[in-house]
């Protein structure tokens, strides 16, 4: 299944030729549920881990929600999938699925560390715009599905890879013992697609951003988008794909730019995946592959519909923005939420 982004209902560039210097490649993941292998680029799917090698675990113990006792993640994305079933059919849960829900058993909380969770997984075969170190062709995201006190975001790890290294394969990871559920994505596929982006009005400067404020809806006529008025900017709904994706620009939506330079050389660091909440928002539907557009219509934005085909609600349905040094693979990566 592709999917296809259909052209912006206006040509940015047309309007500020000045964007075109300041364009830059994104790649959309568009992660759709399925049943990945460790072979596969996934989101939310089994890693190529070799045996031999610990698997990662969280160790910090700021964990912003008490640790309660959870079902396993097998159950829980059942449980999500009978719910997804009785709410797109609107109706109770059959006999059959209440049986299904009462047998699902609890786990007790523990205290120790947390097994990290499997984000990404990406084969550079099949994702543009990954800039691997030498030798490498595949990065691993995990994370520990809590937010936690220092910064709110779930903390992650990564890896880089050469994937004909590994010839013994974990077989059965741990899982973490308990998650919050929102921060467990549903196993999907992708299907990478290269977009064009531009910053954000709060990143452009002088002349430009000054002509980008004042261009309005009414200039536009015949362009619609959901809650906006003739007096109302479009740009920022047009300049940055919304969703799962490789590079491009930092949507701002939480805070004005800012510089993140690398905490460990000081270098400007560049944005590598942005984890998203929503493929597209309600008003930026013009982000919706043609593929999506009919089921969109359907479904609304409900929770596991097709614009949260992973059902990760990172914080209040925010990004999280993982930033890597562009000089170093060595330097730790840095992550902020917007
Ligand atoms: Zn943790
Ligand atoms: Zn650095």
């Amino acid at each position: 299944m592709t999917h296809i982004t259909p052209p912006r209902p206006v040509d940015l560039v047309a309007v500020f030729p000045e964007l075109t210097r300041l364009a830059r490649t994104a790649t959309r993941l568009h992660p759709r549920p399925g049943t990945p292998s460790v072979h596969d680029s996934s989101i939310g799917g089994p890693l190529l881990w070799p045996a031999s090698e610990p698997w990662p675990h969280c160790h910090a113990e700021d964990h912003d929600a008490e640790r309660l006792p959870s079902i396993s993640l097998a159950d829980a994305r059942l449980e999500r999938r009978i719910r997804a079933a009785r709410n797109s059919e609107g109706r109770e849960y059959t006999t059959e699925e209440r049986e299904i829900l009462d047998r699902m058993e609890e786990r007790p909380a523990t205290d120790g560390p947390i097994a990290m969770l499997p984000v990404a997984q990406l084969y550079v075969r099949d994702v543009p715009g990954l800039h691997p170190p030498e030798g490498a062709d595949l990065l691993q995201v995990l994370w520990c599905p809590y937010e936690h006190d220092d910064d709110g975001m779930p903390k992650t790890a990564l890896f880089w890879r050469s994937a004909a290294a590994i010839t013994d394969v974990l077989v059965d990871p741990p899982e973490p013992a308990e998650y919050e559920q929102d921060l467990v994505p549903e196993p999907c596929m992708i299907d990478p697609e290269q977009v064009i982006e531009y910053p954000k009005s709060g990143e452009l400067e002088g002349e430009l951003r000054q002509r980008v404020d004042q261009w309005t809806m009414a200039q536009i006529p015949g362009v619609e988008f959901d809650g906006l008025e003739d007096d109302d900017q479009p740009y920022d709904l047009l300049c940055i794909a919304p969703g799962w994706k490789i590079g491009g620009w930092i949507s701002w939506n939480m805070q004005d730019p800012y510089p993140n330079p690398c905490p460990t050389c000081g270098t400007p660091t560049e944005p590598l995946l942005t984890i998203a909440s929503r493929e597209w928002e309600m008003n930026g539907r013009h982000w919706v592959p043609y593929e999506d557009q009919a089921a969109d219509i359907l479904w609304g934005a409900v929770q596991g519909g097709p614009s949260s085909p992973t059902q990760i609600c990172v914080s209040d349905v925010n990004n999280q923005i993982i930033r890597i040094c562009p000089t170093s693979h060595e330097h730790p990566h840095i992550q902020m939420m917007q």
